[in-house]
C-alpha cells in the first residue's frame, strides 16, 4: 500500500521535473536571444544566492554585519573569544576605512572578513554599474585593510537580484542571505534573540547576527545561543569552514513550515 506521504513526495518529484524541464525551455528560448554563451541550466541556479549548505552535520555559519558603532562590535568579540568561537564578519566599507584599528583587530582575532558592500542601498534598484562600484569600492578597503580579497558578500538589507549576484561572482565573491534571521536588531531582550535562533537552527544553517549599535542586545545573547546550541550537539564556523562540510544551498529555507537537512 502507497502511504500519503509517498504519493506526495511523488506530487512533488513530478512538479519539480516539471518546473526544471520549463526552465530549460525559458532558459534555451531567452538565453539564446540574449546571446548568452555559459551554459543556461548552470546559470538559473548560480544566479541565486547562498542561504545554508547542504549538510546534515551539526555545524552552524555565524554570521555578523557591522555598518555602524563601535559599542555593539567590543562586545561581541569579547564574548566570542571567551567561548573561543570564530564567525565570518560582513563589514560595510564606509564603516571599516573609519575603524580601520577595528577591522585589524576582528582579522587578528581569527574572524572571517567578508564585505557588506559600500553605500547601504538596495541594490535590485541600482544599475549594472552601481552595483559593480559598491562591490568592488568595499573590496578595495577591506583588501587594503587586512590584505584579504573578500569571499563572500552579503547584499545591504539582504536585498538582492540576479544581477548582484552575478556581479559579485563575476568579482569573485559569493552573495549570502541567511537561514534563521536572529531579529537582533528589533528586539531587545536578549533571551528572546536566542530562544528565535536555537529554534531556528538546523545543520548547516547561517545565522544572522548584527554587531552593529543598533543593535545592542546581540553580546547578551550570544551565551545563551552558544550553550544551548553547544549542548544539542551543535558547532558554530565561519562560512569558509562551513562549506567544507558540503555544497552551498540556493534555495530559501526562511519561512517555510520544515527544516532543512534534517531528514525528512
Ligand atoms: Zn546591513
Amino acid at each position: 500500500m502507497i502511504r500519503a506521504r509517498e504519493l506526495l513526495r511523488r506530487a512533488f518529484a513530478t512538479l519539480a521535473a516539471a518546473a526544471f524541464l520549463t526552465s530549460l525551455w525559458a532558459g534555451a528560448r531567452y538565453g539564446a536571444a540574449g546571446g548568452e554563451a555559459r551554459p543556461v541550466a548552470a546559470a538559473v541556479d548560480e544566479d541565486q544566492p547562498m542561504y545554508y549548505v547542504r549538510t546534515t552535520d551539526k555545524v552552524l555559519g555565524l554570521t555578523f554585519d557591522i555598518s555602524w558603532g563601535t559599542k555593539a562590535v567590543e562586545d561581541v568579540l569579547a564574548v566570542l573569544r571567551d567561548h573561543r568561537i570564530r564567525a565570518t564578519f560582513f563589514l560595510s566599507g564606509p564603516w571599516s576605512a573609519q575603524h580601520p584599528d577595528l577591522v585589524r583587530r576582528i582579522a587578528r582575532d581569527g574572524h572571517e572578513i567578508a564585505s557588506h558592500g559600500q553605500a547601504h542601498v538596495n541594490l535590485s534598484q541600482r544599475s549594472e554599474a552601481e552595483i559593480a562600484a559598491n562591490l568592488s569600492d568595499a573590496a578595495r578597503i577591506l583588501v587594503g585593510l587586512t590584505g584579504q580579497t573578500p569571499r563572500f558578500f552579503r547584499p545591504p538589507n539582504g536585498d538582492f537580484d540576479r544581477r548582484v549576484v552575478r556581479i559579485a561572482r563575476e568579482q569573485g565573491q559569493e552573495t549570502v542571505i541567511w537561514s534563521v534571521d536572529s531579529l537582533d536588531w528589533i528586539q531587545r531582550d536578549p533571551a528572546a534573540i536566542a530562544a528565535r535562533v536555537v529554534r531556528g537552527a538546523f545543520p548547516g544553517a547561517v545565522l544572522l547576527f548584527h554587531a552593529s549599535d543598533s543593535a545592542p542586545s546581540t553580546a547578551a545573547a550570544l551565551p545563551a545561543v552558544f550553550e544551548e546550541l553547544t549542548r544539542m550537539g551543535y558547532r558554530f564556523v565561519p562560512l569558509g569552514d562551513l562549506l567544507k562540510y558540503g555544497p552551498p544551498a540556493r534555495e530559501d529555507p526562511r519561512g517555510r513550515p520544515y527544516k532543512p537537512n534534517m531528514g525528512r
